[in-house]
Parts: C-alpha cells; sequence; structure tokens
C-alpha cells in the first residue's frame, strides 16, 4: 500500500441531495487480523443482503489496497474488479452472499494516522469518516450496520494487549503468539471499528448503572502513564451518571475502555465500547497539566461517552448529518462541564471559542450551514460550524422550549431512532413531536450559513418603551440571498436611576426580518441587557454609551450579561483607538476595578471578565483588520488597566497559590485569576516583573502556573526568559504533552522577533511533522499570534505555506486543516491580501496535492 495511490487526482463534489439508500446491506462481518507493525493481514467476511430490489454489483470502497483473493460463498471468485480504488464484485443474481476479500496494509507506514496505523510500536486504528476503506473494502458509509465478529492474532511479546469493540469472548496462545476474538452485538457502522494491539497498562474501576449492572471500566496507557489517568477515569465516571440522570441514557456493555495515544489527528474518537484519545485529552497530573488541560480532559471523555447514545446507538445517515452528532453532543458536553463547575464561567468560555472560531469561518470563503449541501473532502468538515454552532442551534431549540419539553424531545428522538442511522430532520421532528413545538421556520438554521445581525434600536413611546430589532443574515459562498431565522432572545431592561425599576428577564422568539418589542414604563432611557446568557448565536449591533456598559457590567443580575457589558465596553474603547480616535481608558479602568471588587466571592468569573478581547475579536469589529494597530492599542490599554490597579493585581499575586493538587473551583479561579494578575503586571513593564514573574515559575507547584509565569516571560527580552525556558525544557524535554508547550508558548510571544523564533524552532531537534500535537502546538499557536501571523512581509504566511506543502503528503488531514487562516486574505489590506492569495497558488501550484487541502486552499482562493 502506498500513501500515493490514495490521492486521487480530480476531487469530486458529493452533494447532500444525490443521497441513495445503500444497495447491499451487511448484517455481519467477520474480520481476522494477523497482526504485523509493518505488515498486518486483513482477512474480511461480509455477510451482505440486497436491499436494492434488481440485481446490481457489490461497490466496496477501497483506499490503498489490493485484493489479495476474493471468494464468494466459500469459493474463489472471479467476477470482481478494480474501478479506481473500489473493489466491484459481480453477484449476478444473488439476493445474498458471504464476501470475502483478503488484504495486507502497513501500519507503520500509514502516516496519514486514518485506517490502521502505529504509534509507539502499538497498533490502532481511526475509522471516523472514512478511514475503514484503508483497512479492507466495505461500503464504509455510516447507514450500513453491522455486527462485529473480530479475531485478532499477533506476537505475545510485542502485543501483549488486544482489545476492539464490544466484549472479548475468546483468546488462547499459539507459539509466541496470542489471539483473541471480540464481539460487539450492537450492529454498527464501520466508522466505530476500533482495534488495537500493544503493550500498555490499565487503570481499571467500575460504574455501577441506574438498573444495577455493573460495568468494568479500563484506561489504556503506556507504562509510566497510568498515575495520570485518575482525572479522566472520575471525567468516566461522573459522565456515565451524568447521562442517566440528565437524559436517562444508560450504558449497554458489560465493558468500556479507553485507550491513550500519542499521535492522533483530532481530539478523541468514539468506537463502540472502545474510545480512542490523544494523549493530551486523557493524562493529567498536576505538575504537567494545567487547570485549563483538566478541563479539557474531562470535557473530551464527557464528549466520547456521551456519543455511545448520540451517535452510536443513533448515528448518521450520510455524513452531511454531522451535526447530527456533533452539534448534539458538544451540546451535552458543555451542560455537563457547566454542571461539573461554574455554569456563567463554562458559557463564557464556550461563546468564546464560538466568536474566536466560528464566526470567523462563517464571514469567510468556507462558510457552510451546519448541515452542508456538499463536499469534496468530508474530513473538512469536521469545523467549528458543525461541532459549536451546531451546538448552539440545539440549545436554542432547549431554551425555547425549556427543559422539560426538551427531555420530552430527547427522550422521543432517541426511542424513535435506536439502531437507525438517522437525519437532522428526524432529530427536529423528535423535538417538535416530543416538545410540542413548531420548527417550522427554525429548520433554517440547517439550510443558511452565515452570523445572523441583530440591529436594536430602543423607542420611547412617551415613557412606554419598546425595541426595534431588525435581523439580517449575510450572503456567504453559493447563498447570495437569505431568510430571516427564528430565534429564542433573552433580554431584561433596568432603570440607571437608582429607582430599581427593572423589566424582568423575557424570552421573545424573533421570526421576522424587523420586528417591535414591548418593555415596559421607564421614566428615562433604561439599560438593555441583551441576549443573555448568549440564547442565540447572533453578533448584535446595539450602540450603547459607555457609561450605560459600565452600569450593566456593575448591576446586571445575570452573570455572563456583566461579562458581556464589559467586553464591550472593552471592545469599543479598543476599536476607537484603532481606528485614530483619542481613547479614553478611565471608564474600562473604574469597569474592571469594580468587577475585580467581587474576586473573593467568585475569582474565576471575575478572571474571565476582565480579560481584554483577543487579537483577533478586535480585528473581527473592523472593516480591514490592522494587526499592528490593534497589537499596539490592546497592549497600550493592557498597560493602563495594569499601571492603574498596579495595587489590585500585586495584592493577588502577594497571597500564596492555592496548592496545585486542589482542583476545587476556588483553587481553579483563584490561580486563573493570578495568571491574569501577572499579566497586568506585565503590561506595565515594571522592572522588578521578570524577576517576579520568575519566582513564581520556580516556586510554583503545579503547571497552571508554571506556564502562566513562563508565557508571560516569553513575551519579554530578560534573562529569566531564557532562564526559565530552559529549565522548561530540560525538565520535561521527555513528556510530550509538556513539551508541546514549551513549543507553544514561544509561538505565542508578543515578542517581534516570533515568526523567525517558529522558523528556527521547527528546526529543533524535538519538532516533527509526525506528530499533529507538536505541529499545533507550534505552527497552529502562530496562526493564532494575530500580528505575528499576519507580519507586514508576509513571513507568517509563508512559514505556514511552506508547512502545508512539507506535511500533505504525509498527513493531508493535519495539513488542511493549517490553510483557512490564509483564507481570511480579504479582511486584510491590499499587501497583505496579495501575499495571502500567492501563498494560496504556491500551495495549489504542487503536484499531488491531496484532496484536502485542494479542497481547502482552493475555496479559500475564490474568498
Ligand atoms: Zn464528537
Amino acid at each position: 500500500m502506498t500513501d500515493a495511490s490514495s490521492t486521487p487526482a480530480m476531487p469530486v463534489t458529493i452533494h447532500r441531495g444525490d443521497y441513495r439508500p445503500p444497495e447491499w446491506l451487511i448484517p455481519d462481518i467477520a474480520l481476522d487480523f494477523a497482526l504485523g507493525i509493518d505488515a498486518t493481514r486483513v482477512a474480511a467476511a461480509l455477510s451482505v443482503v440486497r436491499h436494492a430490489d434488481a440485481p446490481v454489483p457489490l461497490v466496496l470502497r477501497g483506499d490503498g489496497l489490493t485484493p489479495a483473493a476474493v471468494r464468494v460463498d466459500g469459493e474463489v471468485w472471479n467476477g470482481w474488479r478494480m474501478d479506481g480504488s473500489d473493489l466491484i464484485v459481480d453477484l449476478g443474481d444473488r439476493t445474498a452472499a458471504t464476501v470475502e476479500v483478503d488484504t495486507v496494509v502497513d501500519p507503520a507506514s500509514n502516516t496519514q494516522l486514518s485506517g490502521l496505523y502505529a504509534s509507539n510500536s502499538m497498533l490502532c486504528t481511526q475509522c471516523e469518516a472514512e478511514g475503514f476503506r484503508r483497512i479492507t473494502f466495505h461500503p464504509d458509509r455510516p447507514d450500513v450496520l453491522s455486527r462485529y465478529k473480530v479475531r485478532m492474532q499477533g506476537d505475545k511479546a510485542k502485543f501483549p494487549i488486544l482489545l476492539s469493540n464490544g466484549n472479548c469472548v475468546a483468546q488462547g496462545e499459539q507459539g509466541s503468539d496470542h489471539w483473541a476474538l471480540w464481539e460487539d452485538p450492537w450492529p454498527k457502522p464501520s466508522y466505530l471499528f476500533a482495534l488495537v494491539a500493544g503493550d500498555l497498562v490499565v487503570n481499571r474501576d467500575s460504574f455501577t448503572t441506574m438498573s444495577g449492572r455493573k460495568v468494568a471500566l479500563g484506561i489504556w496507557v503506556r507504562d509510566g502513564d497510568l498515575d495520570r489517568t485518575g482525572h479522566a477515569m472520575q471525567a468516566l465516571k461522573d459522565s456515565m451518571k451524568w447521562d442517566e440522570e440528565v437524559y436517562g441514557r444508560e450504558y449497554d456493555l458489560d465493558l468500556f475502555n479507553i485507550v491513550a495515544v500519542s499521535d492522533f489527528n483530532m481530539g478523541a474518537m468514539e468506537n463502540k465500547g472502545l474510545n480512542i484519545f490523544n494523549t493530551r485529552y486523557i493524562l493529567a497530573d498536576p505538575d504537567t497539566a494545567t487547570d485549563m488541560d483538566y478541563d479539557g480532559v474531562e470535557g473530551v471523555v464527557a464528549h466520547e461517552y456521551f456519543h455511545n447514545w448520540s451517535g452510536n446507538r443513533v448515528t448518521c445517515r450520510d455524513w452531511f448529518q454531522l451535526s447530527l452528532k456533533e452539534g448534539f453532543t458538544v451540546f451535552r458536553d458543555q451542560n455537563f462541564s457547566a454542571d461539573m463547575g461554574s455554569p456563567a464561567v463554562k458559557r463564557i468560555e464556550d461563546v468564546r471559542l464560538l466568536r474566536a472560531a466560528q464566526f470567523p469561518e462563517d464571514a469567510g470563503p468556507l462558510a457552510h450551514p451546519i448541515r452542508p449541501d456538499s463536499y469534496q473532502e468530508i474530513s473538512n468538515f469536521y469545523t467549528a460550524t458543525v461541532y459549536n454552532k451546531g451546538a448552539e442551534i440545539i440549545r436554542m431549540m432547549a431554551t425555547m422550549v425549556g427543559p422539560e419539553r426538551f427531555r420530552k424531545g430527547t427522550d422521543l428522538y432517541f426511542d424513535r431512532h435506536d439502531g437507525e442511522a438517522a437525519t437532522c430532520e428526524d432529530f427536529v421532528r423528535a423535538i417538535e413531536d416530543g416538545a410540542g413545538v413548531d420548527l417550522t421556520q427554525f429548520r433554517r438554521w440547517y439550510e443558511q450559513a452565515g452570523t445572523p445581525r441583530l440591529s436594536l434600536s430602543l423607542v420611547d413611546d412617551g415613557g412606554q418603551w419598546a425595541l426595534d430589532v431588525q435581523q439580517t443574515v449575510p450572503p456567504t459562498p453559493g447563498q447570495p440571498d437569505k431568510q430571516p431565522m427564528m430565534m429564542p432572545l433573552k433580554l431584561a431592561a433596568f432603570a440607571m436611576d437608582g429607582s430599581g425599576a427593572a423589566m424582568p428577564e423575557m424570552l421573545v422568539t424573533l421570526t421576522d426580518a424587523t420586528q417591535r418589542v414591548a418593555l415596559g414604563a421607564f421614566a428615562a432611557r433604561p439599560a438593555l441587557s441583551i441576549n443573555r446568557g448568549f440564547s442565540a448565536p447572533v453578533i448584535v449591533d446595539y450602540a450603547r454609551a459607555p457609561g450605560e456598559l459600565a452600569w450593566l457590567a456593575a448591576n446586571d443580575d445575570d452573570p455572563f450579561a456583566r461579562y458581556e457589558a464589559l467586553q464591550q465596553l472593552m471592545l469599543d474603547t479598543l476599536v476607537a483607538a484603532v481606528s485614530g480616535g483619542t481613547p479614553d481608558h478611565s471608564v474600562v479602568i473604574d469597569a474592571v476595578a469594580g468587577t475585580l471588587a467581587g474576586r473573593q466571592t467568585d475569582p474565576a468569573f471575575v478572571a474571565e471578565a476582565v480579560l481584554l478581547p483577543s487579537e483577533a475579536f478586535i480585528g473581527d469589529q473592523m472593516v480591514t483588520v490592522d494587526p499592528d494597530a490593534i497589537r499596539r492599542e490592546r497592549l497600550a490599554l493592557q498597560a493602563a488597566i495594569g499601571a492603574a490597579l498596579e495595587r489590585e493585581w500585586r495584592a493577588i499575586l502577594s497571597g500564596a497559590a492555592p496548592p496545585a493538587t486542589d482542583l476545587s473551583r476556588a483553587a481553579k479561579g483563584g490561580r486563573r485569576l493570578r495568571g491574569v494578575a501577572l499579566a497586568y503586571l506585565a503590561a506595565t513593564g515594571r522592572d522588578d516583573v521578570p524577576a517576579l514573574a520568575f519566582r513564581i515559575f520556580s516556586d510554583a507547584d503545579g503547571m497552571t502556573e508554571r506556564q502562566a509565569a513562563l508565557a508571560t516571560l516569553a513575551h519579554g527580552d530578560s534573562d529569566e526568559r531564557v532562564a526559565s525556558l530552559d529549565i522548561f525544557y530540560q525538565r520535561y524535554r521527555d513528556n510530550p504533552l509538556v513539551l508541546d508547550k514549551w513549543f507553544q508558548v514561544q509561538a505565542w510571544s508578543l515578542r517581534a522577533d516570533t515568526v523567525h523564533a517558529v522558523k528556527e524552532l521547527a528546526q529543533h531537534p524535538d519538532f516533527t511533522l509526525a506528530n499533529p500535537n507538536r505541529v499545533r502546538a507550534l505552527y497552529g499557536a502562530l496562526t493564532g499570534n494575530q500580528a505575528a501571523f499576519h507580519q507586514a512581509d508576509g513571513a507568517g504566511y509563508r512559514l505556514i505555506a511552506d508547512l502545508v506543502i512539507a506535511l500533505d503528503p504525509k498527513n493531508p488531514q493535519t495539513a488542511a486543516r493549517m490553510i483557512p487562516p490564509l483564507g481570511r486574505w480579504k479582511r486584510f489590506d491590499e499587501g497583505r491580501q496579495r501575499l495571502m492569495r500567492a501563498e494560496l497558488e504556491r500551495i495549489l501550484a504542487q503536484p499531488g496535492l491531496s484532496r484536502d487541502v485542494t479542497e481547502q486552499a482552493s475555496k479559500s482562493l475564490l474568498g
């Protein structure tokens, strides 16, 4: 098998409207693996049953495979041919048959990390979306569900542990080999198949389900990593309990295994009964993981566990329905994390991510609805839109009907579609029927791309106040004209005059392009709290005086709305400054001071609220992004706040940090606030800051404090910067996940030479293109560093294009994920536009480009 043979020359576009039911079903599959690192023999036996009315050949998709033998009902069969990389088996007028195909794959040279591959001498699989066809010939579409029996055999010493989906029903020895037979009783699509073979150790535990069944839990890692699996195990048990309590969903096998692997294209994968994880979402201890890393572990463990119902028991009919499982499952993991920690802080983080990753996608050349209409390479559609906007669309339905009725809807959905491959339409209909609501217009959220904008104006009708809401949805590629969307808008109004008069929170359902909402009687213009809790994923245009925003930041009764008000105040100030105005920092400083006063009660919220908006988000507010001016003005405001409230920041830092082993909400919040305080203090440029940061770095008993101090030092040019980076490297050079942080903080640096530094770091002996985490740590951090990536001479663009070109032949999925930042060219000045387009063109001129990169680069160039 060569990887080059798996990349077609001409990209084919797949259209949602072309869906046809499968012509053959495969109720049962038996797979037999003779395991080897550079040659694994796969013998597949498919029990096929014709689903089409008339005779049709059986089309089995392949990717880089050659059939070594084909048999039908036990006889050697000559009635087959290759059609490109697919295997066509002529079964005459048979309505059922057993089709056996033998293949050989080479896991060691599978650098794409899709199909069966080797990672640290362990064998593992990744089949979503279309990786199963890189293991054996198969229809490899999610609406073909089978019961799997998997036998695997291999060298006992090399592969002491043999795992697959379901239950291990038999095992034995054969000379220096051993074998295991696994059976999964639940029919599943091929993308949920998994196999792991390697030298692993296990953290075992158990969970007793609501009906009293005991489930054996196992988290499998490399020797030496066992003592970093405790948090993941706790998260797994919490998730199992939460899904029973909140959704009534019980686990359905006697065994649940998780395996952590170092080389992984995404976060994790929900294979039935055998989740496979990127190590970064399993391994955590206070010395090596930050509080944010801990939260990432908890959220991703929950996400993959929740897929057992939203994804596995009810799966997707085709890949256009991806948001059916991903949007819903993200919504579920968000609510789980909110329940485990602070709902307000979790909502702030989720909205920040949506604005940072999804809004730009929706505003650019790669914009697509949460249910796309076409694709060339489905891997390119595992996007913030499908995942995170998808979750917001589910959230809006839940908001409109309330929790009890929403639960009735999801109960009906699971009940109605259990064991089926369903569609987004099925989900919406189940909510309509179960919750008793008409979602006809709401369905537009599945069809229309682009972030809606609400323009608001407050009208005074003789003391009776009302809000005029005008809704527009911007044009996106292929969708020039849009219809208004249905959405829930939560709002409240307050009198700022001290009278206490208020209109309590109300939920308005918007449906029209223009709509008037009555607010009630106020003696003077009220302060408006709008889109509370971010009830709809929209951009609100509503000009408010700084005083009104400051009042809301201090007095709104909804913490999310207080956060939004302070952010808006900061944003308005920064945008005015970047556009050449003379900024008045004092209102912001007073508002930050006021918020800081609440730091004893909720330090986590305060830390989030006083953070300045990111450079990228400031850029998103501008017609033409000026990365240098944005950096300058943001640093200026940070320095002003840093200096004005210097005593506060120093007070926060003067106390002892909570012990790193304390993972309570209060302790995590305390550490977060200390990180923010250090950044504000550093912005002042006071002479003692490097020494102070270095002391925090050296005294730190855990990674949260250590990384925050290191990141602060990395921005400057002190001796302490050099020393701390060196100490950190020496201490953690053998821990890949921590070494990623060492690369990352340097690529995040605000220093003027960061692009050059990244270029040098790519030559570091510890840098490798073979590990996606390492690639993201260095290059992903650079694209998130706006002023560096957009350096006016185009050096940042060149670096990313060079990476894409070098990485594409090895790992097209990960290479393609680096392209979207280059596609934002329309938002920049002409010089940068030209440089960005030139790099996209240079990528496209490469011969033998993958379908993944071709699609992303060509669409990005169109603009
Ligand atoms: Zn998922």
